[in-house]
């Protein structure tokens, strides 16, 4: 690639890689930027929601206020007419009826004219009435009582009928004060009514005292054109007036203030509810009418209202539309990172589809030249109706054809000999019960895998000479696992057949040759690792051990377990030795067989060594218990006298020197005694030779009985005998020899009667010969002749 191409594919990458971000970016930012339109929407829209809210909540307060100064109008009106219709009200009167009418009022009261002349004559009756010393008076300038001065007419307070004054104002003259007296004044036509600028009120709690009278002249129908004949008061207080039956303050939504435009420094606060207000800029500012007056109420949210009108929309928005802008840019990135990745892919994949082009072309061209390295192979491949497409090297030298003669012109079939497709075509269509055709016989049995075993065909030359020739057909198949055609490989056997037959016609001869053989014939195989085997043992050992013969082709344990416990070491031992020494190994030994019991084996066999270090012998075992029998026959006649069965003098002398080795190795006792037996000449002479035989057998029956299974009684030879006693000193000898000796004498042998004999006793010294004990055993039977016979004579020193 060149450096350009290089440097655009990584500018490529880069633009890929921002355009991810930026995209990113711009998604993240336009979402914000949407996200705060609509959260100042929603901001808007809750804004508006409240003020709406507010309004709502303020006309409807304004409309209760309004009908709370209604209802007192309406009070007090009422309160007129009670006064315009009756005469002469008393006291108790008034107070029945103003008491029903005092809510949220201060107090009901009742002011007369009383014209001047009137006035001593209306106190006196008004004392009457109310049980005290009634005077018409007014408050000096300190807030004193004292008597009303002198005028033309009076409007004293004559009833009133209030909710908690502290005590009555009787008696005061609404004249003498100019608030009361200009509010008077504005009520003077019937039906009329005023109210007062704030004023204090008198005898009224402190909390309550400052408040406002409303007034209403009360005419005579008699004079409805003369002078207000008194007026009916209701002292209102605006906190009283607003707050009963109203939420409490803190709990208020709403800030509640009335103030008098006409009140005290011109804008008088007659009620605030005082609860915190909302910093919310919004207010309701109303006019308010009672009677002639007109009071300004002011509604302000207040904190509660915010707090119970709080509003999370806004937030909310601003939360989702924060969260779903991230998650929308994150997607966009994803996106554009997954396309480049896609990118990235298939340019790595499209390097490595390249590489693998590359590789395949290097492969196909090594193949060709591994199939056309291999000339002793045959590989052909063929289409799949079977026409050849490759003929290699292998198949030209093989077949005589050229690549150029076959490929394409040939089918797999023409290369084999007719007769043989035919005939497999046959066997194949037998066994699948369909109709076989030569060339698909060719294929029949094709193999997927190369788990497969080849087939022996005769294939023909161009020169129409035979090869015999193992093929192996394989299916081609393509990527998808579909057959494209067929592979051939074919290898000539023709000689290795040959070889084959060869070598079985050696081993039918071997197996000839060896059934004619006694026993059986072997090689033995012994590993550097101690493992040994039978690689070929011909029928004959199976008798011989009586074990399988394909068991002892792998190992060759099982033949050493047949072998006598008491021949096993020995035989192992010259094994080893042979192996060591590379010496023919030659061995007698017993078995024990299943069938067959005890059995006596010899064994030849000579080692060479073998690869890999182990040794190979070849040999052949036989079975000689027939011969070990006759041998031992022979021996044991070898060493027994024949007339009397016990041990002749051979015997005698071969453990006599076994004995005397023993003795001398081991420092052991060794003891002999010798008897004769007296005067046997005559008993011959007596009783005939025969019957001299019978005292000969009777006498050694009757010492054999006494004896220890380890003495050796023998027949030295005539009528003298030998007791060889292996561990015994001369006088254990002598004891012994005492015991035959009466033995002998003791019972008459019959037809004969008694027959005694001379002992004599000798023990073995150190140092000392055989011959030389021999001799002074002898000389102890001279002696006993010489002393008379028929006894036993101690060991002469
Ligand atoms: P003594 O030993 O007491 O001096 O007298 P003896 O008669 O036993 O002496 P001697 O050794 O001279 O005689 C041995 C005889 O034993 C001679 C021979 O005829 C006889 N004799 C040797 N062998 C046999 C045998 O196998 N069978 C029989 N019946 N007699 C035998
Ligand atoms: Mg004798
Ligand atoms: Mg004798």
């Amino acid at each position: 690639m060149s450096k350009w191409g290089v440097r655009a594919k990584v500018l490529g990458l880069c633009s890929e890689a921002l355009a991810g971000w930026a995209v990113a970016l711009v998604a993240l930012v336009a979402g914000a930027l949407l996200t705060a339109g609509l959260a100042l929407a929603a901001q808007a829209l809750y804004k508006q929601q409240l003020r709406q809210r507010f309004e709502l909540l303020a006309a409807e307060r304004q409309s209760r206020i309004a009908e709370r100064f209604d209802d007192q109008e309406q009070r007090l009106d009422g309160l007129r007419r009670f006064f315009t219709y009756s005469k002469d009200i008393t006291p108790s009167e008034f107070d029945g009826y103003a008491r029903a009418l005092l809510q949220r009022t201060q107090a009901y009261s009742w002011a007369p004219r009383v014209e001047a002349s009137q006035r001593r004559e209306f106190e006196r009756q008004a004392s009457d009435w109310l049980g005290l010393d009634y005077q018409i008076r007014q408050l000096d300038a300190s807030g004193n009582w004292q008597s009303a001065p002198a005028r033309d007419h009076y409007y004293p307070v004559l009833y009133t009928q209030a909710d908690a004054l502290q005590g009555q104002p009787y008696g005061l003259d609404l004249r003498s004060q100019p608030a009361r007296e200009q509010t008077l004044a504005r009520a003077v036509h019937p039906g009329s009514m005023a109210v007062s600028a704030p004023l204090d009120m008198l005898s009224v709690a402190p909390q309550f005292s400052r408040g406002v009278m409303i007034v209403a002249p009360v005419f005579s129908d008699a004079q409805p054109d003369g002078p207000p004949q008194g007026y009916v008061m209701a002292l209102m207080n605006m906190r009283q007036l607003l707050t009963e039956g109203l939420p409490a303050a803190a709990d208020d939504n709403l800030v509640v203030r009335i103030t008098d435009p006409t009140g005290r420094g011109g804008h008088e606060v007659l009620f605030d509810s005082q609860n915190p207000v909302a910093a919310l800029s919004m207010v309701s500012t109303q006019l308010l009418h009672l009677a002639d007056h007109a009071f300004q109420l002011d509604i302000r949210p207040s904190q509660a209202f915010q707090k119970a009108n709080q509003s999370s929309a806004a937030f909310a928005v601003t939360l989702l539309g924060g969260l779903l802008s991230l998650l929308l840019s994150t997607l966009l990135y994803s996106l554009f990172s997954q396309r480049q990745r896609a990118l990235a892919l298939v340019e790595q994949r499209t390097a490595q589809l390249q590489i693998s082009e590359q590789s395949l072309r290097e492969t196909h061209n090594r193949l060709r030249s591994v199939l056309d390295a291999a000339t002793q192979v045959a590989i052909i491949a063929t289409s799949l109706k079977g026409v050849i497409s490759t003929f290699n090297t292998g198949a030209e030298r093989m077949l005589g054809y050229s690549a150029n003669q076959a490929i394409g012109h040939l089918q797999l079939e023409d290369l084999v000999l007719p007769e043989e497709l035919n005939q497999r075509a046959q066997a194949l269509s037998t066994r699948y019960g369909r109709q076989i055709t030569g060339g698909q016989a060719m294929f029949a049995e094709t193999i997927h895998d190369s788990s497969g075993e080849p087939v022996e065909w005769t294939l023909v030359r161009k020169d129409g000479s035979h090869l015999q020739a193992n093929m192996l057909v394989t299916a081609v198949l393509d990527e998808q696992g579909l057959w494209v055609g067929y592979l051939a490989i074919c290898i000539d056997v023709t000689e290795r057949r040959r070889v084959l037959e060869a070598l079985a016609m050696r081993d039918r001869l071997l197996e000839k040759l060896s059934a004619q053989v006694p026993g059986g014939i072997y090689q033995y195989r012994l590993d550097a690792d101690g493992h040994s085997c039978f690689p070929y043992a011909s029928q004959g050992l199976f008798d011989i051990y009586e074990i399988d013969l394909q068991l002892l082709r792998k190992d060759a344990t099982a033949v050493f377990e047949r072998i006598h416990p008491d021949d096993l070491e020995r035989v192992r031992r010259s094994v080893r030795y042979s192996a060591e020494h590379l010496c023919a190994w030659r061995e007698e030994y017993r078995v024990c067989l299943p069938r067959a019991g005890l059995r006596w084996v010899r064994g030849e066999a000579t080692p060479e060594p073998g690869e890999d270090g182990c040794t190979l012998w070849h040999g052949y075992q036989t079975d000689i218990s027939d011969l070990k029998g006759v041998e031992e026959e022979l021996r044991a006649l070898s060493i027994t006298d024949s007339l009397t069965g016990i041990h002749n003098r051979r015997y005698f002398q071969e453990r006599l020197r076994a004995e005397l080795e023993r003795a001398q190795r081991g420092g052991l006792d060794l003891a002999v005694i010798m008897l004769d037996i007296d005067h046997f000449k005559r008993i011959n002479d007596h009783h005939g030779h025969a019957v001299g035989d019978l005292v000969l057998r009777r006498l050694c029956q009757r010492i054999a009985q006494r004896l220890r299974r380890t003495d050796v009684f023998c027949r030295l030879g005539g009528e003298e005998f030998m007791v060889l006693c292996p561990g015994s000193n001369a006088e254990q000898a002598r004891v012994l020899a005492m015991e035959l000796w009466q033995a002998v004498r003791s019972v008459p042998i019959e037809g004969v009667g008694k027959v005694t004999a001379s002992f004599g006793v000798a023990g073995w010294r150190e140092g000392e010969g055989a011959d030389a004990l021999l001799l002074r055993a002898d000389a102890g039977v001279y002696a006993a002749k010489q002393a008379g016979r028929d006894r036993v004579e101690p060991e002469l020193t």
